[in-house]
């Protein structure tokens, strides 16, 4: 090891990576693209979707790459039918639960792994009603994968608002405001930087959502517009 250099391989490629270097980052070095969902390189990474996840010699279980720092003689595969496996069956879960429709990234990742959609037949979908409570964002918490992104973002990330935080536990975690409370009374400034990193159509600019439903431009101008001004009204003379 030289001053703060580790040597490892990865699928068989020598190489030398940065010491604290994740895994992911030095594959990237070689051109080696893992998949990732959770991670966004101006997110604090947080290992929670695991489909980043590599087999590491001698580790007893796979380790996620996108936290997994390298270390010196590391003997890494990103491909083998392990990782390929745990990361089909990561998939196949999300597509029993969620709405993925909306959700590209995932498509092709699904595309490349042979994902079967229908593996779990039995599994109960996740419908949580489509929140419409503000005059900028919609959310429709069917489509969210958990990523944690936009909590992030909302938070130390950048924007640090705490807006939102999750919900509920196991298949009943949902992100919400806290207290559950609307949108435009909880700490939100509307940034949009909860929508910019929503990797699934979870959140979307309202403009956005209606133009997809076939309204026109006109139409969401005056609908946008007349819901500001009565929610202006409520706030000022409140009943
Ligand atoms: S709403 Fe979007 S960004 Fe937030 S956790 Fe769900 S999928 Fe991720």
């Amino acid at each position: 090891m030289t001053a703060n250099l580790v040597n490892l391989t990865i699928d068989g490629i020598p190489t030398q990576a940065q010491a604290g270097m994740t895994i992911l980052k030095a594959a990237q070095q070689l051109g080696i693209d893992i998949p990732t969902l959770c991670y966004h390189d101006y997110c604090t990474a947080n290992a929670l979707c695991r489909i980043c996840v590599v087999e590491v010699k001698g580790a007893r279980v796979l380790v996620p790459a996108c936290v997994a720092t390298v270390q010196e003689g590391m003997e890494v595969n990103t491909q083998s039918e392990r990782v390929q496996r745990a990361r089909r069956t990561i998939l196949e879960m999300l597509y029993s639960a969620v709405d993925l429709s909306e959700a590209p990234e995932v498509e092709a990742m699904a595309n490349a792994l042979n994902v079967d959609r229908q593996r779990f037949p039995d599994a109960e979908p996740r419908h949580p009603p489509l929140i419409d409570d503000n005059p900028m964002y919609i959310r429709d918490y069917a489509k969210c994968v958990l990523c944690w992104r936009c909590v992030q973002v909302c938070a130390e990330d950048a924007q640090y608002t705490y807006a939102i935080n999750f919900k509920g536990r196991g298949y009943e975690t949902q992100i919400s405001t806290f207290y559950e409370v609307p949108m435009p009374e909880s700490t939100c400034v509307f940034c949009g930087q909860c929508i910019g990193v929503c990797p699934s159509g979870a959140l979307k600019f309202k403009r956005q959502h209606l133009l997809e439903m076939g309204s026109t431009m006109d139409e969401i101008l005056q609908m946008t517009r007349s819901e500001r001004a009565g929610r202006r009204r409520r706030a000022e003379h409140p009943a």
